[in-house]
């Protein structure tokens, strides 16, 4: 029996008169890779986005390891112990590719009011070099970065503390193959530890390749849950 990570209960969002989420309620597990699927304006951003803090839900509940977690921002979502690589740019330019990840724990390096930036960009190089992206350098500023490289930058900030859950929004199309391979490694690694993705990709060949678990949405409804090993392309249109 696979064990409850994420309960989504009756989970409503609204934008004006879109209704982004209506009463949306199913369960994500431990040690999966979870995707979410579902045309354009489906409302799998922003479920994604109200279970990490950028959007407030109207209504509803997220149930994290059995307790309720209603996170105000992302720094409060990854204390909770789920972080997100969102659909859009998630680094901030003015900042150090070493500042970017760890942005909202910058309190680790800081001892007697003095930031330590050497340590900080030694950890943060360690984390890249580990990762593979050893072209990126943690003390440059990450805005002298392409798209691409400023999402595998992303993706070390999204993993490097172990969260329980990691949201990762379209990221592949923003990829090439080998940044994609990177990425599928360690969506890999964080089921292997029994940790949780969410993963939302337009490409069904590799939602179906990735993932251990499919939740179809529509226009904000919740339609089905399914194992990935129990469908193919033909039966997820
Ligand atoms: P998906 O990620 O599945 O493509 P979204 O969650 O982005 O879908 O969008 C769901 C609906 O909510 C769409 O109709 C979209 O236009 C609307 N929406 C999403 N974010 C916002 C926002 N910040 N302001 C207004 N409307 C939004
Ligand atoms: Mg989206």
């Amino acid at each position: 029996m696979s064990e409850i990570r994420l309960q989504v209960q009756n989970v409503c969002k609204t934008f004006g008169i879109t209704k982004a989420l209506q009463d949306v309620s199913f369960n994500i597990n431990k040690g999966e890779v979870h995707a979410l699927i579902g045309e354009n304006g489906s409302g799998k951003s922003t479920l994604t986005n109200s279970l990490t803090g950028i959007y407030q839900k109207d209504s509803g509940k997220f149930i994290l390891d059995g307790e309720e977690i209603h996170p105000k921002n992302q720094v409060e979502a990854n204390n909770a112990g789920v972080s997100i690589i969102v659909q859009e740019l998630g680094t901030l330019d003015g900042l150090t590719v070493a500042e970017n990840i760890v942005l909202g724990h910058e309190d680790r390096f800081v001892k007697m009011g003095i930031k330590n930036t050497n340590a900080m960009n030694r950890e943060a190089n360690a984390l890249l070099k580990q990762y593979g992206f050893d072209r990126i350098k943690a003390s440059d500023m990450v805005e002298t970065y392409n798209f691409e490289d400023r999402k595998l930058v992303e993706i070390v900030k999204a993993t490097y503390f172990d969260p329980k859950i990691v949201v990762i929004d379209e990221t592949t199309t923003a990829l090439s193959q080998e940044g994609r391979e990177e990425l599928y490694k360690q969506m890999n690694q964080i089921r292997d530890k029994g940790n949780t993705v969410i993963f939302i990709s337009h490409d069904l060949p590799e939602v179906l390749h990735m993932s251990d678990t499919i939740t179809v949405l529509r226009d904000g409804v919740y339609i089905d849950t399914v194992r990935s090993a129990d469908i193919d392309e033909e039966g997820l249109k």
